[in-house]
């Protein structure tokens, strides 16, 4: 079956089965317009998804009763008796104060995330007390579904945003073209670009979720991780609203630590 392919070069190409592989236009402006409309139409624009899926059950109460261990000396079996919330409050208030942030580690919060690009994948891995699962490019192929992110300043500008779909599409094509000559999964991935969307499950503890959102809830980080942590520290203060209260970028609870302050500082909470 022979496969048709813009290369960049203009130039003709033999795969296995003798198949030749030619030139299309590159620009979407010099693509007659029911081809341009075909061509954007064979991918989704994802959007981002973020759930909750599970957490520690109680885990306010989880970090308190561990506090509670360490300032009294209450025994074992008393530990988790009469605990009230402005008991739990409290506690946990002193813990944050104190910085003895290693109570927090006690609650657990897992959250599924999809449609977001490989680019977000690499920013987030960068945090190493979190468990992820991704969803393999070794072991799903993408060749009938294959959606990816566009960056809004993109989107924004109609011809750019349809020369970025175009381009996406080549590489696109490009690795059905590999798939279709042999190549493993594993090596054909290598051509899918950065804006490739994604979806992983990710563990972290609440300690570890407060550094998270203080980094990447600011309005320093970059737009894609910073809409996902902004939307998981809303859902993690639903489910433990006095572990996450004043959590957020530094100028939530203090002064900004960025060097160069966006100017747009977050609403002050206090602890
Ligand atoms: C706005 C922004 C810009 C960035 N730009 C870049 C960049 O240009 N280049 C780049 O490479 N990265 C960049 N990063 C990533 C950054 O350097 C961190 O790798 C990432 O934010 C994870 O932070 P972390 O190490 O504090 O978090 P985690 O890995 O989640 O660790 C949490 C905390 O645990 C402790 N910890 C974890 N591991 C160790 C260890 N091995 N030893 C001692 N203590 C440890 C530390 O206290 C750490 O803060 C950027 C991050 C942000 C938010």
């Amino acid at each position: 079956m022979p496969f048709r392919f813009p290369l960049p070069s203009g130039e003709r190409i033999k795969v296995r089965g003798g198949s030749i592989l030619q030139r299309t236009p590159p620009h979407p402006g010099l693509l007659p317009d029911g081809e341009k409309e075909r061509e954007l139409k064979r991918h989704e624009l994802t959007t981002m998804l973020v759930k909750l899926i599970r957490h520690t059950p109680e885990p306010e109460k989880s970090c308190a009763v561990a506090a509670r261990l360490c300032y009294s000396n209450t025994s074992i079996g008393n530990l988790q008796r009469k605990f009230t919330r402005p008991l739990v409050q409290d506690l946990l208030k002193k813990i944050v104060r104190s910085g003895h942030l290693s109570v927090l580690e006690h609650a657990s919060f897992t959250f599924a995330v999809e449609g977001v690009s490989r680019a977000l994948l690499a920013q987030l891995t960068r945090h190493r007390i979190a468990s992820f699962s991704v969803q393999s490019q070794r072991y799903v192929k993408f060749s009938d579904k294959f959606e990816f992110v566009t960056p809004p300043t993109i989107a924004r500008k109609r011809e750019i945003a349809e020369a970025y779909a175009l381009a996406v599409n080549e590489a696109k094509k490009l690795y059905d073209v590999l798939l279709l000559s042999g190549i493993p999964a594993e090596d054909a991935r290598y051509v899918i670009p950065q804006a490739a969307a994604t979806k992983i499950i990710l563990t972290m503890n609440a300690r570890e979720l407060r550094h998270f959102f203080s980094l990447r809830c600011c309005n320093r980080a970059q737009w894609e991780i910073r809409a996902m942590a902004v939307e998981m520290l809303a859902l993690a203060r639903r489910a433990a609203p006095l572990l996450f209260r004043s959590c957020g970028p530094s100028c939530v609870s203090g002064a900004c630590s960025e060097d160069k302050p966006c100017g747009k500082p977050w609403k002050k909470v206090p602890l």
